[in-house]
């Protein structure tokens, strides 16, 4: 472990992985079952003791907000007791005045009254998993035996918002609902449901080589983005919260967004799988990116590891085409994985690029005008996240402080 500054600030966001790719529905598009193949052997689950390692891991660096994101597969298999645990990891090992931040992110059909007291009582946040009307969401959210996993989920959700657990909306954006952005957006808003993320769905081929056939079309998820988007401004830009719009308002006003993709460098919050392994990304867990074990190196050894220092060299260089692109300052080349090592047919710089470029296209007037309105307020800054984050994360702007503080 590291008492360096400079460590804890880059390594303090972990994302946690206490049970692999395992999970109680088989989604259409799911990548995390290509993640399970390489940990083959190994226990599914994560150990008593390599849990206490890595809360104590990150608790002990310098950073005043550890931020805990607890992923799957559907991270909720792993049990509440693993959790009370891990709660209890966090109360013995935190420093004093060090605030503990911790995330969810689900598919929501576990979450029972138990859970629902249990996330609200530790001020956890949930990112929840909703794909919009029923017929979208139970034809790819689906269990082993086919059927749809809605009403569970919307089940849970109904929990979250009976126990005021702070929580959000991921909605993942496919072939399936990516021309249907009014009925999406309506079918959210209907739940009661402001606080909303879309993450495009960019399945690759086995080989990772390039997007598979279940990728989204790029133009089409520029135009569902535009639609969202003029349903943001004619509702008002301060009705509901849209990651990704609120983040380009930061760009904007020229601060730095939390959302990686949309960072001049990738966020550097760290992969941890159950086993202790850690990988510089969620979109990178693959042995060639391996950095090493919490169970056995430092995370200044970590912080060190070539692959790290490649990782993070990767995105603060895009391609020439991003260089000379006018949205640059905005996009910063998107994600690094989304370029596919300049293997795109036509060489394009990112496979979301033409899908970038309408969205810049169509929102920047507005985009800039509640930037600079916001600066000549001099008021609230633009809605922004409570700490730095990747794609797929429970995300939402905190209301009021909920984290715990040790005294
Ligand atoms: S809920 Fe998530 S982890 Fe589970 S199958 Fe669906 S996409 Fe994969
Ligand atoms: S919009 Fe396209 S060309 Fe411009 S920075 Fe983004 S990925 Fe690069
Ligand atoms: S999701 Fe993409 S932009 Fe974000 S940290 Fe990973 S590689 Fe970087």
């Amino acid at each position: 472990m590291s008492d360096d500054p400079a460590h804890a600030e880059v390594l303090a966001s972990p994302m946690i992985k206490p049970v692999c790719g395992a999970c109680n529905l088989v989604c259409t598009y799911c990548y995390y079952r290509q993640t399970k193949d390489h940990f083959e052997g190994t226990a599914p689950r994560m150990t008593d003791e390599t849990l206490r390692n890595v809360v104590r891991t990150f608790c002990q660096t310098a950073h005043p907000c550890p931020h805990f994101s607890w992923q799957g597969g559907e991270p909720m298999l792993a049990g509440l007791d693993f959790f009370q645990k891990a709660v209890a990891y966090q109360q013995a090992f935190s420093r004093q005045g060090q605030q503990i931040v911790n995330a969810f992110q689900t598919n929501g059909t576990l979450i029972t009254a138990e859970w629902a007291r249990f996330l609200n009582r530790w001020g956890m946040l949930v990112g929840i998993s909703v794909d919009g009307p029923t017929d979208i969401h139970d034809k790819n959210r689906i269990y082993p035996n086919g059927s749809g996993s809605q009403a569970e989920v919307l089940r849970g959700l109904r929990l979250l918002q009976e126990y005021k657990v702070e929580h959000n909306v991921l909605v993942l954006v496919h072939g399936d609902n990516v021309r249907r952005p009014k009925e999406v957006i309506e079918f959210i808003r209907g739940l009661g449901e402001d606080y909303l993320q879309f993450i495009p769905c960019v399945v690759t081929g086995l080989d990772r080589s390039l997007p598979s056939h279940d990728a989204v079309d790029p133009i089409a998820y520029g135009e569902f983005l535009c639609a969202v988007f003029d349903e943001w401004i004619a509702e008002g830009p301060h009705r509901f919260y849209v990651r990704m719009f609120n983040n380009l308002v930061m760009a904007a006003a020229g601060l730095e967004p939390e959302y990686c993709v949309f960072r001049r460098a990738c966020a550097g919050c760290l992969l941890v799988e159950h086993n202790a392994d850690v990988f510089p990304c969620d979109f990178l867990v693959q042995p060639e990116w391996r950095l090493g074990n919490l169970n056995t190196d430092s995370l200044a050894q970590i912080y060190r590891h070539p692959k790290w220092v490649e990782f993070r060299r990767l995105k603060p260089n895009p391609p020439e085409a991003c260089r000379q692109c006018r949205h640059l300052d905005l996009c910063h080349g998107g994600c690094p994985r989304d370029r596919f090592g300049g293997r795109l047919p036509g060489g394009e710089p990112n496979y979301l690029c033409k899908g970038y470029q309408l969205l810049f296209d169509h929102a920047r007037p507005a985009i800039d005008r509640i930037a600079a309105e916001w600066l000549a307020s001099r008021r609230q800054p633009p809605p922004r996240e409570q700490s730095v984050g990747r794609t797929e994360r429970a995300h939402k702007p905190r209301r009021r402080p909920r984290a715990r503080k040790k005294r």
